[in-house]
């Protein structure tokens, strides 16, 4: 099995993201899981639901439960929306 797919697994449903890398840092003790996005998909915005589509991205970084005593981090370009009600909206990502 992949790494990617190793971590997938263990990160369960994603959709419509995906375990893009899988990145150990032996020395500083990390694994960062890099998630990405297949191209063209709509966006809700997280105050009012309306779908939309990106605005450009964010790049975000949440801790997750270990990897044994590697310090685990999953990080992903988040998706932007600017909601005509709303403003600029950072969308929802199903792991956070
Ligand atoms: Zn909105």
């Amino acid at each position: 099995m992949k790494d990617t797919q190793l971590y997938q697994q263990i990160l369960g449903s994603t959709s419509p993201w995906h375990v893009a890398a899988v990145r150990l840092d032996a020395a500083a003790r990390t694994i960062e899981i890099e998630m990405a996005l297949k191209e063209g998909e709509l966006w809700g915005c997280p105050e009012c639901g309306g779908a939309m589509h990106m605005h450009g991205t964010k790049r975000r970084r949440w801790r997750h439960l270990d990897s044994c005593q590697f310090k685990t981090f999953v990080v992903a370009d988040v998706p932007r929306v600017n909601c005509p009600t709303d403003g600029t909206q950072t969308v929802k990502v199903p792991w956070a």
